[in-house]
């Protein structure tokens, strides 16, 4: 018998898979397609606090997010590197200055002791002396701030290596049959093998209801994706040195322009919108393109990108909490849900796993009755 079983093994799951084998469970995780093939090989790349996030007053979001970006930083230097942004502003914004000068120095000061490096306004000048590719854009001038870059998938990689280094088994590929019954939870492999476990956590991204469903757990709703589509172009055609910030031309949404030198590429992105797809079945639509395309083309009009000039195209389905309101207003928090020895957790970031699967596994420690050991994870480095 198993202490836990976890279905998923996005950053969320690997990373609950990692922090519960370090505090002694036995564990297995279960993913139906391979690790990190969901969400978590699809995002921006970005280990931030998250500077849009605090034009909607989401504080504790951006706080605890800066905080978990400093942990990453020292825990996976490998995997997640510094990245000084600069925030771009048209002519037409000039009366944004004073504001995003002053949002630069409040994000700073939400890093409080975990801030790196220079937060300042910037002048036109100011920019070009960063960014030279800039001189043709359209600038009023903007603000230097500070986040971080990481490798997504390698993350997730990362976490299961060290949860199976200390015993936990991994299997992918398999879309396994659970039941939870009175006091365990039963998973059926479709070779007839049986899993036995006292405990369950559910951390699959946007298939969170769909698998709550399969499981015959009650419909909560609880996830409501949008659909963020990347376009990227190499580094020869778009030899961009420095990451921009910067609102979309038509509906001034911040979008990003990120170089990453390790891929030989830049992306752009990201879209936020509603979709019927499903997550198995994402495509990236030609008016995404367009959309990522036509900001590029403002900002950097003397490079003429064009849609040919794209070497790659992806899209993920963000597993946000469910919410009414326009896509890019939603929270990005999360939470754990307990159902008896069922734990389900949605919503949250990339930068956030670790927090969260923190908080999952204090929770198991109730629902095994064992006096779990203090999580680690801030401070055991990845491998
Ligand atoms: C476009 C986009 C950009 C983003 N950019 C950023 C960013 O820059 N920074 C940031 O912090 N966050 C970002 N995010 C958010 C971040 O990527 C996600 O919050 C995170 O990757 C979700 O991880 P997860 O483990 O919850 O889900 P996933 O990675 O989707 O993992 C869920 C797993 O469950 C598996 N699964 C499904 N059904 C079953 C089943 N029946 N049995 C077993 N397994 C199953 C799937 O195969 C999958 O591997 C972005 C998201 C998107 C979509």
């Amino acid at each position: 018998m198993q202490d836990l079983l976890i279905l998923g093994g996005g950053i969320v799951g690997a990373g609950v898979a990692r922090d519960a084998a370090m505090r002694g469970l036995s564990v297995t995780l279960i993913d139906k397609h391979t690790v990190g093939w969901g969400t978590s090989s699809r995002s921006s790349r970005m280990i931030h606090g998250g500077i849009r996030y605090l034009e909607l007053g989401d504080i504790h979001l951006v706080h605890e997010a800066l905080a978990e970006r400093a942990i990453l930083l020292r825990i996976a230097p490998h995997l997640v590197h510094p990245q000084p942004f600069l925030f771009v502003l048209d002519p037409g914004e000039y009366w944004q200055w004073f504001r995003i000068g002053v949002g630069v120095l409040v994000y700073r000061a939400l890093a409080s002791r975990h801030a790196i490096g220079a937060h300042q306004p910037l002048t036109r000048l100011g920019l070009l002396r960063h960014e030279p590719l800039l001189s043709s854009a359209p600038l009023a001038g903007g603000a230097l701030y500070q986040d971080a870059h990481g490798d997504d998938i390698g993350l997730v990689q990362s976490n299961i290596a060290a949860a199976t280094n200390l015993g936990a088994r991994v299997i992918e590929n398999v879309h396994a049959q659970v039941r939870v019954l009175d006091n365990d939870i039963e998973a059926t492999l479709p070779d007839g093998e049986h899993i036995a476990a006292r405990s369950l956590v559910i951390a699959a991204g946007p298939w969170t209801d769909a698998v709550r469903a399969e499981i015959g757990l009650p419909d909560r709703g609880l996830v409501g994706g949008t659909k963020g589509s990347h376009i990227a172009f190499s580094l020869d055609r778009f030899p961009l040195r420095h990451a921009i910030a910067m609102r979309h031309p038509d509906d001034r949404r911040v979008l990003f322009c990120v170089p990453e030198p390790e891929l030989g590429r830049v992306l752009v992105g990201t879209t936020d919108t509603e979709t019927t797809e499903l997550p198995d079945d994402l495509t990236v639509p030609p008016g995404e393109v367009t959309y990522l395309l036509r900001a590029v083309r403002h900002l950097f009009p003397a490079l003429r990108l064009a849609e040919s000039d794209i070497s790659a195209r992806w899209a993920g389905l963000r597993p946000l909490l469910r919410q009414q309101g326009a896509p890019s207003g939603r929270t990005r928090e999360h939470l754990v849900l307990r159902e008896g020895n069922v734990l389900t957790i949605a919503g949250g970031k990339l930068t956030t796993y670790r927090k969260m699967a923190e908080e999952a596994v204090d929770m198991l420690g109730g629902i095994l009755g064992v006096n779990m050991p203090p999580c680690t994870t801030a401070t055991v480095l990845l491998p």
